[in-house]
């Protein structure tokens, strides 16, 4: 039973949070009142969506996409064993095919046709704790099995994508040296290594040092352990090489025209963070380097979760289409939106994702019950609060006319070939955390 009001205390029932002090702070204050009412104005939202009603684009023709996993299994052993499994997938389908699925109830041997001989995926092993090898510490350990893993696996294609990204390549006269990176033994910033090697030594202590060791999974080491980031960002960077892969023999092509027919599609955002965001600035420069050679590369990632999946959640009723009739309409955010509406920050001095991000956020309502956070290249960063714009997005058209024929409707907002590759990329179909703990308990490393 509440307490009646006294004459100098509030009613109970006015908050349940009355007694605590820090309501009396005007930020709590207007985060309570806020809390409430977080829709946001139909003015702000019509300044940037955009209806798409171009009939004319067709639909580019080929798809390829890409997915991972990683597991962290530990033996029922003392000390407990770590290691992660880290999986990922590519697969490539000719959307023709795809259109002959019925995409709410596809038949199990359609989609097996679709598949068949068009998938590849790429799976490696680390030591995290306790596992001893007899060639070096889990350290280096780890190191080399990265270089062997991206070396070994498809004859190195992953590998020789990987130098194409750090030698920029796809410049005939390119004598570019890798990024430069810290040294994993002395910790000495090497300047890079010489055009097109595959490995080298520190200048300032003389050992071995590998191309691997540029992409910086060892500044998230100790000399005794591997941290889950190590897998998570393996399995990112992995992400990137498969994708990039399709990217670089589709562009090498004698069919000139066949990477520009083709839509490049990444689970999660375009985005490298912290020492693995090395990558970006040659990400970006090939891109661009495609824009101007009249190819252009038609890259999606989308985003299932986080901040921008969250914002658009918010308003997403709103927005048009709200009938079947509508056209499917577009947001493309600049990086003020992105700071003010999003983040809610008014930090514009600093560049929004200049260092991390090769793709800009997109917001698409397909369908009323269907919309998607999409990142979509621009090629070269602009310093700008107002960019992008969307005529700066690489292929929107081409792109925007894609999606309604790859919408798959078993979850709300997905994209078809997306689960298709979650569906090979993910542990639960191989090999399952069970026989993984048993293949370490089996081992005595
Ligand atoms: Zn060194």
């Amino acid at each position: 039973m509440a307490y009646d009001q006294g004459a100098r205390l509030p009613g109970e029932s006015a908050s349940k949070l009355g007694h605590l002090s820090v309501v009396n702070s005007k930020w709590v204050k207007s985060l309570l009142a806020d809390f409430e009412q977080a829709e946001i104005k139909e003015g702000e939202l019509h300044t940037v969506w955009h209806p798409f009603e171009d009939t004319t684009t067709p639909p580019l023709r080929n798809i390829w996409a890409t997915d991972g996993s990683y597991v962290r299994v530990t033996s029922s052993g003392k000390p407990p064993k770590e290691m992660a499994f880290v999986k990922t997938a590519l697969l490539t389908i000719d959307r023709t095919r795809l259109d002959k699925i019925d995409k709410d109830h596809p038949h199990p041997l359609l989609i097996q046709d679709v598949l068949r001989d068009s998938a590849i995926f790429h799976a490696t092993v680390f030591p995290m704790k306790n596992v001893r090898t007899s060639l070096g510490s889990n350290y280096d350990a780890v190191r080399h099995i990265i270089h062997d893993s991206l070396k070994i696996d498809e004859e190195g294609m992953f590998f020789e994508t990987l130098k194409w990204i750090a030698y920029q390549k796809w410049r005939a006269d390119s004598r570019q040296t890798s990024p430069s990176f810290e040294c994993p033994h002395c910790h000495f910033k090497v300047e890079g290594l010489p055009f097109d090697s595959d490995e080298g030594t520190c200048s300032d202590c003389g050992n071995g040092i590998l191309l691997s060791d540029m992409i910086g999974f060892h500044l998230d080491m100790d000399e005794d352990g591997a941290p889950d980031s190590v897998a998570s960002a393996y399995m990112l960077v992995m992400e990137h090489l498969m994708i990039f892969t399709a990217i670089r023999l589709l562009w090498n092509h004698t069919d000139k025209s066949l990477v520009s027919d083709t839509l490049f599609i990444k689970d999660g955002p375009l985005t490298l963070r912290s020492q693995y965001s090395k990558l970006v600035p040659n990400i970006r420069s090939f891109l661009e380097f495609a824009k101007k050679q009249g190819r252009p590369i038609h890259v999606i990632g989308q985003e299932k979760s986080g901040a921008f999946f969250d914002h658009l959640a918010s308003f997403v009723m709103q927005v048009s289409p709200k009938t079947k009739e509508e056209p499917l309409h577009f947001a493309t955010l600049s990086h003020e939106y992105v700071r003010k509406e999003v983040y809610r920050s008014p930090d514009l001095a600093n560049s929004y994702g200049k260092r991390t991000n090769w793709g800009e956020k997109v917001y698409v309502k397909i369908e009323p019950g269907t919309a998607l956070v999409l990142n979509v290249p621009t090629g070269e960063y602009q310093d700008d609060v107002s960019f992008p714009g969307k005529e700066d997005l690489i292929g929107i058209s081409k792109i925007l006319a894609t999606l309604p024929k790859i919408i798959s409707h078993k979850f709300e907002g997905a994209l078809f070939p997306i689960e298709l590759a979650n569906g090979i990329a993910s542990m639960s179909s191989y090999p399952s955390a069970k026989i993984l703990q048993r293949f370490i308990d089996d081992r005595r490393v």
